[in-house]
């Protein structure tokens, strides 16, 4: 399951600022590889294994710890589990030096996560944790930080974090210096018309 990239994560993007995956203001790592195959997965192009950016794990520690006013740091993908060895180096760093809570996002369901040997370091180690694969017969939009209704969100003993999902779907625009528009989430339609009209 465990994808080797050494002292490098491969990763599909990063948010250095979003308010839509977990409480407050995040950092946001989106993984590169997943070969869980979701039908109707909405990032099917973070599937491949092929090297999309390629960032060594002292510089994104580097880059986390330097990020100002954010609450936590939230990871998904992709599948951050299959880059295990690094997120648990990772996670274990901004643990010792800061107050930054930890999601977790995993398609992997408790029982896979506990045969893989995994259950015990996400229990200790997150405040948050979305757990299960996308079922597009459960699909669910308007349900905060999870994409169907199977998947479940759990608060490990010992979390910092308390807020739940709320019943509503959060889309962030996110707006460049340059006035290009990047959409975080999945809007509905009747948002995406709005959009496109205007
Ligand atoms: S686990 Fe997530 S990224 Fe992987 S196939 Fe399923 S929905 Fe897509």
């Amino acid at each position: 399951m465990v994808k080797d990239y050494g002292e490098y994560f491969n990763l599909a993007h990063i948010e250095a600022s979003s308010h839509i995956y977990g409480p407050g203001e995040r950092f946001v790592v989106w993984f590169q590889g997943c070969k869980l195959a979701c039908k109707g997965c909405w990032n099917r192009e973070m599937w491949s294994f092929k090297s999309k950016q390629l960032i060594h794990k002292e510089r994104l520690l580097e880059i986390i710890l330097t990020t100002s006013n954010i609450k936590g740091v939230t990871f998904l993908g992709g599948e951050p589990m299959h880059q295990a060895n690094s997120l648990w180096w990772l996670i274990n760093q901004i643990r010792e030096r800061t107050n930054l809570t930890i999601f977790l996002f995993t398609g992997y369901e408790q029982n896979e996560l506990a045969q893989l040997g995994q259950l015990s370091n996400i229990l200790e180690n997150c405040d948050i944790v979305a757990l299960g694969r996308y079922d597009e017969n459960k699909k669910n939009i308007n349900q905060q930080w999870i994409g169907s209704n199977n998947q479940i969100v759990i608060y490990p003993a010992g979390s910092r974090e308390s807020e739940q999902p709320e019943l509503i779907n959060q889309v962030e625009i996110i707006i460049e210096a340059d006035e290009s528009i990047r959409i975080l989430g999945f809007p509905d339609e009747s948002l995406i018309k709005v959009m496109i009209i205007n």
